[in-house]
């Protein structure tokens, strides 16, 4: 990878078509000035051309020399990336499981777009979507691809209403946009200040976190033009911001406000304070977009990622893997019969981790839908099938403690 991280910075050090823009825009400028000299006095045409062809010729063969070292440059890279990513054959279609539900592969797909806030294309397609829809083909491992549960139907044809669904992601967009590229915190903190209750019920901490930023921004204001020794308008404004909105705060945020109360006293000299790091904080407007973010799709019942990304970035991980497994069974003819599980560990990074695996201690299976882990009286846990032969319906001793049960006093645990 080291390779490819040099030569993209190689790329992007040596080759500009900054310089060859100059130069053709001097070749346009060249040639516009000769056919205003000729449309002003036709009689000079011949002199006029005659003149022009060196200059010209000239700057075209320096445009064609600043372009050498950009097809060089992506030529070796071009190689470098043949030599780490080698053309290796696709993984087999054995395990197709994406063909035999299409209409929610298309729902993850408008979803995506949505939420990436490519409203247009996200429109296209689910009109293209519904004028052909998808028939679902059946496949080794889903042998059944028709949409039986009720959810799956709302899902798949619920995004097909997606106007709703538009409308709310376009308004997530414009406050993002209010907040990343014109630092105007109004919107969110209206927005917010409207699900109050909700959030708060959630323990979001997004609205106070909303408006000590504005606090901040009130505070450092055009600091250097209006902050003369006699009047502090920054800060007076941001006390007068405080006195108004961050006092109902009080109750659950005492002390961070008690810290931006303390802040006033360091007003001339905030920089040497200990609350420089609340007012010059360069990430603060990225993680209050962040949070806005998360807790925007959060209310609409949706993470904060797209399902669409995770699980393709997640494939993307796994897949290297998941070949070499492949390979290897071929080789040695064996199989991998157990479903519902993956037959090699697969390394994900921990923002991957969704929730805890379990593995019966009596089976060694992992647990599944179908066979969830049930905890006995006693605390211990086990999967459900080992559950029902350990007791064949009866009382029976649990197999880690000395105490008995019957298995309908077993709970499912759910991870
Ligand atoms: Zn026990």
């Amino acid at each position: 990878m080291d390779d490819l991280r040099e030569q993209v910075e190689l790329l992007e050090s040596s080759a500009h078509l900054s310089t060859s823009i100059n130069d053709v825009q001097k070749a346009i400028d060249l040639l516009t000035a000769a056919r205003a000299k000729i449309a002003a006095d036709p009689h000079a045409a011949p002199l006029t051309l005659a003149k022009l062809q060196d200059p010209f010729k000239k700057t075209l063969e320096t445009a064609q020399k600043d372009l050498k070292p950009i097809y060089s440059g992506l030529n070796k890279y071009g190689k470098v990336l043949d030599k780490k990513f080698k053309d290796k054959p696709l993984p087999s279609a054995e395990n197709d499981a994406l063909s035999s539900h299409p209409s929610l592969i298309n729902r993850a797909i408008a979803m995506h777009l949505l939420r990436e806030g490519q409203f247009s294309v996200a429109s296209t397609f689910v009109e293209e979507a519904n004028r052909r829809p998808p028939h679902p083909e059946p496949t080794l491992n889903t042998p059944n691809p028709y949409l039986k549960e009720s959810w799956e139907k709302d899902l798949a044809e619920g995004t097909f209403n997606s106007e709703k669904l538009q409308q709310q992601f376009a308004e997530m967009y414009h406050i993002l946009h209010e907040l990343r590229n014109e630092r105007n915190l109004e919107p969110a903190i209206q927005w917010a200040k409207e699900r109050s209750e909700i959030l708060e019920s959630r323990g979001s901490n997004l609205e106070f976190e909303l408006c000590r930023l504005q606090f901040v921004c009130l505070f450092v204001e055009q600091r250097e033009d209006n902050c003369r020794d006699d009047r502090p308008e920054g800060p007076l404004h941001a006390y007068h911001y405080a006195l108004q909105e961050l006092l109902g705060f009080s109750k659950r945020y005492m002390r961070d406000v008690q810290e931006l109360m303390g802040a006033m006293a360091f007003w001339q000299n905030i920089e040497d304070s200990p609350y420089c790091r609340i007012f010059y904080n360069n990430s603060a407007w990225e993680e209050v977009a962040h949070s806005f973010n998360r807790e925007f799709c959060s209310l609409l019942g949706l993470s904060a990622d797209s399902p669409l990304f995770i699980a393709a970035t997640a494939g993307a991980i796994a897949l290297p893997y998941l070949l070499k497994m492949q390979s290897i069974m071929k080789e040695k003819r064996t199989e991998w019969t157990t479903q519902n599980e993956l037959p090699v560990e697969i390394p994900l990074p921990t923002p991957y981790h969704f929730h805890s695996i379990f593995v019966c201690p009596v089976s060694k299976e992992q647990t599944t839908d179908a066979n969830p882990p049930m905890m006995m009286p006693c605390g211990h846990v086990i999967a459900h099938e080992s559950l029902e032969k350990l007791s064949k319906g009866a009382r029976f001793k649990c197999p880690y403690c000395p105490n008995e049960s019957h298995p309908r006093e077993a709970k499912k645990v759910v991870l």
